[in-house]
């Protein structure tokens, strides 16, 4: 037997995967909303790119000697040959249909939201899974920091408002351009080569692959080596001082509090000078670690490798599940569903027969109601009827079906009175108000 059929004989959904149902669905969506709304009014237009693009768009835009690319990516080879991947992210594909869609003839910035599924093969854990739902912003074609500004300030808006997380915590760093980053660079590896004996494995080997990611090391071991390695601001050129400076003065003055965390470099290649992320600020005496909720940052570099042009963007996402699944631990989630009033009963085949025709009638009337069409006895349709709280009830027997009429029955008071079908409508809606 396969080992993806149960000991039920039941075929299982993949590891890592989810199905979204009922009061979930309905918060996912909610959000999602919400957060289209707030991204609207900040002038962000939306964009949905395909699911499967090509590895190499990846390969060449994140890098590497990252996790993504080593080991997180679904990659299948088509027919034609072709090899194509799950998109992992949404940056790289955005940075692409801006190019391929000629977006630089447009009013620059330009300003787009998107939200989707993203994939990545990763040991599915707390706050982690194989197939997850980002809501993320990018802005091209701008380098100045009030584009950086209304990224962070609009992803923090949709945090705190759609998905109504409070308070959370905005991390900053700068972790400078190109030609800056390899002075740093440089002066890190030396310093981390000296303590390479005392370093966790997964460090020895960033060491070696991508040191900037040697901050990433949450490994107790590594923390005091890091407390003691050369922070990137003091390697800054004026240009990224200045970029970062003005940034943090624009949410000085939006009031916007940060925590300047000179660890904070994000895994990515194609990040250039601003890298953010958002925690929930947590009750320091609370067991669990806080888990990242977004994150993003700047990408000046990534239009010239995927298509030579010299585009400056940048963006971030948040992660609806993991912001969901924050939500349920903190307080009972749940989405206030509005039960409709009436319930429709049919009693007889011929009732039964005209039961979508009549339904029609209610839908294009905007007339909410629930129905058990597959019953057939008045009792239990009645029962829950009851049972939803319904205040009337719609009565369609033989009678009613062969006089072109219906029954409204008041659930409170058991008063019925028999309309014709033409007047349905203008009744129902009158006892509703
Ligand atoms: P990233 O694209 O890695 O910057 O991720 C942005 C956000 O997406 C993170 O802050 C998480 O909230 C969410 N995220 C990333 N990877 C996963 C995953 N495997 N499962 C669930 N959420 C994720």
């Amino acid at each position: 037997m396969s080992k993806k059929i149960n000991n039920k004989g039941l075929i299982e959904r993949v590891r890592g995967m989810h199905d979204v149902m009922s009061n979930e669905y309905l918060i996912r969506k909610k959000i999602i909303e919400k957060a289209e709304n707030i991204a609207s009014f900040y002038g962000f237009e939306p964009i949905q790119t395909p699911h499967l693009e090509r590895a190499e768009l990846f390969t060449s835009a994140i890098g590497e000697s990252t996790d993504i690319i080593e080991k997180e990516m679904y990659k299948l080879k088509t027919k034609g040959g072709d090899n194509l991947v799950l998109r992992p992210e949404g940056t790289a594909p955005i940075v692409r249909a801006y190019i391929e869609h000629g977006m630089q003839t447009k009013p620059q910035p330009v300003m787009l939201y998107y939200h989707g599924s993203f994939f990545r093969h990763e040991r599915p854990q707390r706050g982690r899974s194989r197939e997850f739902q980002q809501f993320g912003l990018e802005i091209l074609g701008e380098e100045n920091s009030i584009v950086d500004a209304i990224i962070i300030k609009t992803l923090l808006t949709i945090l705190e408002e759609a998905v109504g997380i409070k308070p959370i915590s905005v991390h900053i760093n700068s972790i400078g351009d190109k030609e800056c980053r390899k002075v740093y660079q440089k002066e890190l590896t030396t310093y981390y080569k000296r303590k390479t004996n005392d370093l966790c494995k997964d460090c020895q080997y960033r060491l070696k692959s991508n040191p900037l990611r040697l901050l990433d090391c949450k490994n107790k071991e590594c923390d005091e080596i890091k407390q003691g390695a050369p922070q990137i601001i003091n390697y800054l050129c004026p240009g990224c001082t200045n970029h970062f400076k003005e940034l943090l003065e624009i949410l000085d003055a939006s009031e916007v509090s940060y925590f300047l965390d000179q660890y904070l470099v994000r895994g990515l290649d194609y990040y250039s000078r601003t890298a953010f992320e958002f925690f929930l600020e947590e009750n320091p005496d609370e067991e669990k670690m806080s888990l990242e909720l977004g994150g993003g940052g700047r990408y000046d570099s990534l239009a010239h490798i995927l298509g030579n042009k010299n585009i400056p963007g940048v963006g971030g996402a948040i992660g609806v599940d993991r912001a969901i699944k924050i939500l349920s631990e903190k307080k009972k989630l749940s989405v206030q569903t509005k039960t409709p009033e009436v319930f429709f009963i049919q009693l007889g085949s011929n009732a039964k027969y005209k039961s979508l025709f009549l339904l029609d009638i209610l839908r294009k009337a905007k007339i909410p109601i629930k129905h058990s069409l597959s019953r057939n006895s008045l009792k239990s349709q009645l029962k829950i009827a009851s049972k939803l709280g319904a205040s009337y009830v719609l009565i369609l027997g033989q009678k009613e079906t062969t006089d072109n009429t219906i029954i409204i029955r008041n659930m409170e008071t058991t008063s019925q009175e028999i309309v014709p079908i033409s007047k349905l409508v203008d009744r129902l809606k009158k006892k509703l108000k």
